[in-house]
């Protein structure tokens, strides 16, 4: 029982800063806002975040607005976190971002007060978490070549492309390295024909195992024409935000990339694991450019998964938060209750 009128909330809009500008097929970047939320509880704190990468329309001033219209006290036990999570669909449509702060931290403190992680509350094996991918983004071979050395303790990496000099990038990253390779496109490819034969050279020629929005979700009959004759699995990114887009998306792709800050939290997160596995589809867990306390959000998602991409935190160089680690490729989950992380300096 964690009684909604004992709530104290507080959250703090803060910028993330990328340690290296960060280059997709839409466009380049080098910080992310984020708004930090804490809930204390009777001398306990739960921690969430939201993360607004740019193309998920939310903003600081969206994301404050919607914390500002809770009244925790009109929800009795928060406890009940399918409750929790019709509240916040009920306040507002889209904010999903603002809505996974909320369930993020929610989560965290429930974890605190039964002095469990959140993995072991749903009775996941925390040993059969995945190894994750490492992102890098389009940038010259040069650059693609730094990055690449920067990664090494990762296992697999993830190749953003879809920017025009694609076979020139993945060139220039299977010559440098023979790990396993996932690619990005971000919705990048415009014709089915090309993105077609993009596949079978990326499949045949450099070894790839699985591509990611290879074109825009709203052309779906191309879409359609191309996942039935890709020799490569096909992951929703994009395509697939939220529940209602998996129910309506979820005979197209062969697997999606799940996002905290796309779907609203980890309820719903657990909602679409479950939906995509009786769909026979796969499952990436994955993340935006967030802090360790997101990101370590998600990982305790990760047992559950057939796929990770979380390496958000990594990405930034002013993490506030100590949490999820990443031990030779492996997300290691801390053992500690609720998301299992602690701050590192500065206060909320
Ligand atoms: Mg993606």
């Amino acid at each position: 029982m964690l009684e909604g009128r004992k709530i104290v909330l507080k959250y703090k809009p803060y910028l993330l800063n990328l340690k290296h500008t960060f280059h997709v097929a839409w466009g380049a970047r080098e910080t992310t806002p984020v708004v930090l939320v804490s809930l204390t509880y009777e001398g306990l704190t739960g921690y969430g975040e939201a993360s607004m990468p740019p193309y998920l329309g939310e903003s600081p001033k969206s994301v404050v607005e919607f914390l500002d219209k809770l009244e925790f006290s009109k929800l009795g036990d928060i406890s009940d976190t399918d409750t929790l999570t019709e509240y916040l669909a009920g306040i507002d449509s889209g904010n999903y971002a603002a809505k996974a702060s909320v369930d993020i931290a929610v989560h965290d403190l429930i974890g605190k007060v039964e002095g469990k992680p959140c993995h072991a509350m749903w009775g996941y094996d925390p040993e059969s978490a995945p190894y994750t991918s490492f992102t890098i983004g389009i940038d010259s071979p040069e650059v693609i070549r730094l990055r690449i050395r920067e990664a090494e303790g990762y296992r697999i990496l993830k190749i953003k492309l879809g920017d025009g000099n694609d076979r020139e990038i993945m060139s220039a990253v299977r010559e440098m390295t023979d790990r396993p390779l996932y690619v990005d496109v971000n919705q990048g490819w415009k014709d089915k024909h090309h993105a077609l034969d993009m596949i079978h050279w990326l499949k045949d020629e450099i070894g790839v195992s699985l591509v990611e929005q290879p074109m825009p979700d709203s052309m779906e009959s191309d879409l359609e024409w191309l996942v039935t004759r890709s020799p490569l699995p096909v992951f929703a990114d994009e395509g697939i935000k939220s529940i209602e887009d998996l129910e309506r998306r979820k005979g197209l792709y062969n697997g999606l990339n799940i996002k905290l800050m796309k779907c609203g939290g980890l309820c719903n997160a657990r909602k679409m694991i479950d939906i995509a596995r009786q769909a026979g589809m796969e499952v990436m867990i994955g993340c935006m450019t967030e802090t360790s306390c997101a990101v370590s959000a998600a990982a305790q998602l990760s047992p559950a998964v057939d796929y990770a991409d979380l390496d958000g935190n990594i990405l930034i160089s002013n993490d506030i938060y100590d949490g999820v680690k990443i031990i030779d490729g492996k997300i290691t989950l801390p053992d500690r209750a609720g998301i299992g992380i602690v701050e590192k300096s500065e206060k909320l």
